[in-house]
Order: structure tokens, then C-alpha cells, then sequence
């Protein structure tokens, strides 16, 4: 050939978006968008990601490299992947080079895969680097092997070998096979074959409407309208027809009904993607993906980015879950979002599906007319609404956190036979250690949140940056020895609940009671074989479990979500409590415990009516101009000083005053709810705007500033956590 070609490399980690290189013409062939391959970089060969290829280049030749290596397809993503990832860039402002990392298992880039062996046994050498690779020939030997019997120094030996054709070298990206997943042995529930008339009726719209243009669909059914059936129902044809699909959902370990279906009707199709795989078995799984073998592929957000060729649907469940939106690092993207545009990229129907939509996509399914609605009402045979009962803590004795009433309904439940769930979102034993003389709330040193304390290990802890103390003797700020530890969390609920109910199996469900592999699913099976009578446990316990035998919910105290100052806290709460409620399935009881009976969340939710609530809140967004019928991004800026933090936002505020639109709002500079984490003070500047290209034209003069080394400056599109 007699042109020059060129490729954009992304290289991971360089705050960059991508770097040119030079093509050799036994590359040119193979080289597509989404192929990992070697290139030099600052002294070092680096992994990195093709974006595009092209004729022309600005640099002159002399500076300009060459891409020296092409690895293997098995672990290259696909070129749409790549045109997704450039979106994701420009949407979530972060440049390419750490979006990319979505797309490939930890590790896949940044880690050392080299390995070596002689290329002709019968070499005469003295050197013991050479001896060692005749004793293994024909072997491989990875290089971190090399560096770990040789040291470091080997590297530089190494490189010389190849250079000198004695030794010869590749590129290993060691996979390994999943473990099984752990299946909930709750196998005794029958795959229904045939459709209600209802999801009948949503099927039929499902095809109506994709026959004529792929979509954008909400599914919105109610907890036990047979969701996860339908589905099935409708990845089942795609699956048939040799396409791929993906489902994402909050937790695999909190959803067994899904694993459990899916696992059935698919069977080896099947590959469950999430975080407790190593990183080697998430590896084996990309690739099989990557080839087509496993065709379902089920996980958390993760899961949306592997390469799945010829996709066919993608399943977002529990479409409203704040587990979607990632909120730390850039870009802090929602993997729904996301998917609804990949969907709109591939031209593939994307299915939303959700008992308590987020307003957001209820929004527009309804008055905004941008998804297609499909509307699963009732209950599936077997389920009925339950009654739902409100307590006013205001008027009720309660010593431990528990009205006599509740006490009283668990008693009746269990001499009835049936089951308790004890519902309170806030885990430990106790939030607060109070001086009863100065009123002083111990916070945590690093962070601005109380400290919250587990009794079982008998320690103050920060739930935010793992903190751990002692109980003092004396107050921190009067000296008082007068303290005492106030509210309640899971681990008092236990407590309480064990000394009244000394003859009965409870378990405990949060964070704290579920960090060794596995327990999750036993007291899923103890408590859904009726070993365990009662559960008591943090939001884990809302998300997808479905038993039989249940008759009663208590929620302890549903005032929690509701004191956040976010305009989020009602529907959370109404979501919160809607899902939790939902886990009976006929006959059964709900008590509200709360101090606030008059918030719209808890006097709404005894109707049990979703869209009743939406409708209301919905009002009230359009009044204040909140999303969705307003949007906003949140400016981070981070730093260990307060005062120059403060100066810092505020120079940020200026230079964006200047630079932005007439309709976008500026708010802010003011400290985060959660002001300091980490011993970092965090200010926020809000922007608030209808439509995404001001936002995009005020941020543009954010590119042209250099951000302090001592500063991080985060911007976060559409955010869910205002914390
Ligand atoms: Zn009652
Ligand atoms: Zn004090
Ligand atoms: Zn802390």
C-alpha cells in the first residue's frame, strides 16, 4: 500500500481523549474501532483502545509512533461500543480516556499480560535467566513470574532477549471460568406457560409497536403483576432468533426470582455478571459474550457495556434505582439512561420496567410522550393489595422504637403461623451518641455525619469512611460523663425483638449481618421455608424476594428518608415504602411507624396507588422547575482546605456566570448536606436548565481552565444523590 494510515488510540489514565499513531500495512487490515493494541508511550508500552482510524494527520511525521501490536479479538470491544462511549464522553463531560474503562473487566488494560518463553530449546548458555526458560520450555512464563524469581531487573533482560530473537514474547490475558452461580434452591415455583390476559394485552403492544419502530418502552406494573414473566416472555423470541440480549438489575444477590427464571427458561445462554466474580472470571466472561455464546446476559450496570454482538433488547428492571447512577468517579453516568440511548444507536426496543417508576421516566412515558407505556394493573392470581395501617408515633408509647400496637400485630402473625419483616432503613444499633448536659452529637473526625454504634463489636463507627472509636468516657466538647446513646437502627430492632420473642428464629438482613459470601441466599432459604419467623433488615430486604407466607410488614421508622434535604425525599420514601409494602402477597398487614402521617409519601401510600402519588409530586416539580421538567448538573469541587474550597467555588461560579446561557440558573456555591468526607470539604454549584446545549455551551469554559492539583472538580449530569 502506498498511503499512510493512522489510528486515534485511547490510553487509559491520561486525562486525554485519544493519541495519534502510526499504522504498519499488515495492521491496516485488522485494525477496527473497539481492537486493544501496544503502543509506545512516554518510555513505556502501554495498552490502548482504537477509536477510529484515519488518512490524514496534523502532526508531522518524526514525532509521530507507531502502533506496534494487536491483540487478539476475543478481548477488543465492538466499534459500536466505541461510537457509545464517545457519547457517554460528550453527555457526562469525561474524556474518553476513563470513560473506555467502562468497557473492558478491571484490569484488562492497565495490567502487565506478557509472557515468554525460548524460542529453541537446545540454546548452550550459562545465563540463568536462559536456564531457567530451558528447564520450562515449551512453557510460557508470565512476566510478573519472570520479575518474581529475577527482580526487577529482568525486565530490561528480557527485552534484549526478544530483541536479540533468543526469546519470544506474547500478549496472555488470563480468563478464568466462572464459578457456578449459587442458585436459590426455590425451584419448587412453577414457570407459568401462558400469559395472563393483562400481560397478554402488554405483549401484544410490545410487537405492535416494534413492528413499526423500535422503542423505548416503561414497563410499569405493580409488585406481583408478573413482570419478570413478561420479560421472559419477549427475550425469549429474541433469543430464539440467534440475538443477544441484557438485563440489568440493582442487585443479583437481592433478585433470586430473576436468577431463578432466567437460569431455568435459558439455561446455559445464561451469564450472571457481577461484583463478586474475580477479575479473571469476569475476563471469560467478556469473551464469551464477545463470541456470542452466552447470550443472556444478566447484571448491575456493569453488565450494559460488554460486547454483545448482534443485541437485540435491553431489559432494565427496577428501572428508578439509585444503583444505576454512578455518583464518585466520572463519568458519573446512569447506565438507564445509557441504555435508552444504546438502544436508540442500535435501533433495538429498550424495556424499562418498574412498580414505583422514577418521575422522571414516568414523565416520559406519559405527558411527554418520548417512551411507549405499557401498563401491567393488576395482580397476578394468588396477590392482593394489603391493608396498609399508619401509626403516629407522635401519640404512641414506643421505648425501643416499637409501638405496643406493632408489638402486638407481631404476636398475632406469628401465633397465626405466618411471617415478619421488621423494615428500618438505617443499620448499626444505635445513630447517635448525645451529651444529655451540652446536647453535642459525636461525629465522626473525618466526615460531618454522626457516629453510629454497633453494639457487637462494641464501637462508634462512620458509615462513610469506615471510621471506628471507642465510646468516650466524658463528652468531647463540655467534659460531661452524662452520655447516652439515642434512636434506633437494625441491630437494636434485633435485639429487642430476640428478648420478646425468645423461642423464635429472627435473622437480621443489612450490610453489616450479609458481608460473607452466601448469606444473603441461606436466610433467603431459611426464611422462605418458614426455619426463620422473623426478618429485620435495612432497604436489602425491598428489593425482589417474594414469600409466600408473609403476613405482616413493619416499618419502624419511616421518617428517614423523608428529613433528607433533597427534593427526591418524598418519592424515595413513597418508592421505598411501596416496594417494601408489596413483599406481601395476599391478606397480609403493613404498619407505618412515622412522625410525619400528613407527608404526602406516608398519607398517599394507604391507598396503595402509585400513580396517585406521581401525579401530585409531578405538580410540584413543574412549580419549583425541578426535573423532569427541568434539568440539572452538579459542580463538585473537593479539597482539603475549606477556605480555599470556598474560594475556588467561587471562582468557578464567576467564570461560569460570565459564560452562561440566559435560561441556565446558577445556584450555589454552598457546602454539600454532607460538607466534609475524608477529611475533604465538598462545595456544590448547581445549574439548572431545560435544554442540554446551554448546559453544554455554560460548561465549555471549564475545558479552557487548569484545575489545581490540591482541588477535584467533578461534574455530575442529571444527578440522583444531592447529599
Ligand atoms: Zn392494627
Ligand atoms: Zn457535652
Ligand atoms: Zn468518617
Amino acid at each position: 500500500m502506498n498511503f499512510k494510515m493512522y489510528a486515534d488510540i485511547i490510553i487509559p489514565d491520561t486525562k486525554t481523549d485519544f493519541f495519534t499513531y502510526r499504522l504498519k500495512d499488515e495492521h491496516i487490515s485488522e485494525i477496527t474501532p473497539g481492537r486493544v493494541v501496544v503502543v509506545p508511550f512516554k518510555n513505556k508500552k502501554v495498552k490502548g483502545v482504537v477509536y477510529r482510524t484515519k488518512k490524514e494527520c496534523e502532526l508531522q511525521l518524526p514525532e509521530i509512533k507507531w502502533v506496534e501490536e494487536i491483540l487478539p479479538e476475543d478481548i477488543s470491544t465492538l466499534p459500536t461500543l466505541i461510537k457509545l462511549a464517545e457519547w457517554i464522553s460528550q453527555y457526562y463531560f469525561s474524556p474518553l480516556s476513563e470513560t473506555i474503562k467502562l468497557f473492558f473487566p478491571p484490569k484488562t488494560l492497565e495490567r502487565e499480560t506478557k509472557e515468554y518463553r525460548l524460542r529453541q530449546q537446545n540454546i548452550e548458555s550459562k545465563d540463568p535467566l536462559i536456564q531457567y526458560f530451558k528447564k520450562r520450555y515449551p512453557r510460557w512464563i508470565s512476566l510478573k513470574t519472570v520479575l518474581n524469581n529475577f527482580g526487577e531487573a529482568a525486565r530490561r533482560k528480557l527485552e534484549k532477549l526478544v530483541r536479540g530473537g533468543i526469546i519470544e514474547e506474547r500478549e496472555k490475558i488470563y480468563t478464568r471460568k466462572e464459578k457456578e452461580f449459587r442458585v436459590y434452591p426455590v425451584t419448587t415455583r412453577s414457570i407459568p406457560h401462558n400469559p395472563t390476559p393483562a400481560q397478554k394485552e402488554v405483549l401484544r403492544k410490545f410487537k405492535e409497536k416494534i413492528s413499526h419502530k423500535p422503542s423505548t418502552f416503561l414497563l410499569f406494573g405493580a409488585t406481583g403483576s408478573g413482570k419478570t414473566m413478561v420479560y421472559s416472555w419477549i427475550m425469549k423470541e429474541f433469543v430464539e432468533s440467534g440475538m443477544s440480549v441484557i438485563v440489568l438489575v440493582p442487585e443479583i444477590s437481592l433478585t433470586p426470582q430473576i436468577t431463578d427464571f432466567f437460569l431455568r427458561i435459558f439455561g446455559d445462554m445464561v451469564t450472571f455478571y457481577h461484583s463478586a466474580l474475580s477479575d479473571a472470571e469476569r475476563r471469560w466472561i467478556f469473551t464469551r459474550v464477545r463470541k456470542g455464546e452466552k447470550r443472556v446476559i444478566v447484571g448491575p450496570r456493569s453488565a450494559l457495556f460488554l460486547p454483545a454482538p448482534q443485541l437485540g433488547l435491553i431489559v432494565v428492571d427496577e428501572e428508578h434505582d439509585t444503583s444505576y447512577k454512578e455518583e464518585e468517579r466520572t463519568p458519573c453516568y446512569n447506565a438507564r439512561d445509557v441504555a435508552v440511548f444504546y438502544g436508540n444507536l442500535l435501533n433495538i426496543p429498550v424495556i424499562l420496567g418498574s412498580a414505583t417508576p422514577s418521575l422522571e421516566s414516568f414523565y416520559n412515558a406519559t405527558a411527554a410522550r418520548k417512551y411507549t407505556l405499557l401498563e401491567l394493573k393488576e395482580r397476578i392470581p394468588g396477590y392482593s393489595n394489603p391493608t396498609i395501617e399508619i401509626i403516629d408515633m407522635k401519640e404512641e408509647k414506643a421505648p425501643a422504637g416499637i409501638s405496643i400496637h406493632l408489638l402486638d400485630e407481631i404476636k398475632k402473625t406469628i401465633e397465626s403461623n405466618k411471617q415478619v419483616m421488621l423494615f428500618l432503613n438505617r443499620r448499626g444499633f444505635s445513630p447517635y451518641l448525645i451529651c444529655r448536659d451540652c446536647g453535642y452529637i459525636m461525629k465522626c473526625p473525618h466526615c460531618s455525619v454522626g457516629l453510629v454504634y454497633h453494639k457487637k463489636e462494641g464501637v462508634l463507627k462512620c458509615h462513610l469512611c469506615g471510621y471506628k472509636a471507642k465510646i468516650p468516657d466524658i463528652c468531647l466538647k463540655c467534659g460531661s460523663p452524662n452520655l447516652k446513646l439515642m434512636g434506633v437502627g437494625t441491630q437494636k430492632v434485633e435485639e429487642v425483638i430476640k428478648n420478646l420473642f425468645s423461642n423464635i428464629q429472627i435473622a437480621r438482613m443489612d450490610v453489616d449481618a450479609v458481608s460473607k459470601k452466601g448469606m444473603v441466599p441461606r436466610i433467603y432459604e431459611d426464611f422462605y421455608h418458614g426455619k426463620l419467623k422473623i426478618l429485620v433488615g435495612t432497604k436489602m430486604l425491598g428489593k425482589g424476594f417474594d414469600f409466600p407466607n408473609l403476613g405482616l410488614v413493619g416499618v419502624i421508622n419511616a421518617d428517614i428518608g423523608l428529613g433528607m434535604p433533597d427534593f427526591r425525599a418524598e418519592e424515595r420514601s413513597f418508592q421505598l415504602l411501596y416496594q417494601v409494602a408489596g413483599r406481601i402477597r395476599k391478606g397480609g398487614k403493613v404498619i407505618i411507624q412515622t412522625h410525619n402521617p400528613e407527608s404526602r409519601a406516608i398519607s398517599t401510600i394507604k391507598k396503595f396507588d402509585y400513580r396517585a402519588f406521581v401525579l401530585n409530586e409531578l405538580a410540584d416539580r413543574k412549580k419549583y422547575g425541578y426535573p423532569p421538567y427541568r434539568r440539572l448538573t452538579s459542580i463538585e469541587i473537593e479539597g482539603r482546605d475549606l477556605n480555599k474550597v470556598i474560594e475556588f467555588s467561587q471562582t468557578i461560579f464567576n467564570l461560569l456566570e460570565k459564560s452562561k446561557k440566559q435560561e441556565v440558573e446558577l445556584l450555589g456555591p454552598a457546602s454539600c448536606p454532607r460538607e466534609k468526607i475524608r477529611n475533604k470539604y465538598r462545595y456544590r454549584i448547581l445549574l439548572k436548565y431545560k435544554k442540554y446545549e446551554n448546559l453544554n455551551a455554560t460548561l465549555r469554559v471549564l475545558k479552557e481552565i487548569k484545575i489545581p492539583t490540591n482541588f477535584t472538580l467533578k461534574v455530575n449530569v442529571d444527578p440522583l444523590d444531592l447529599m
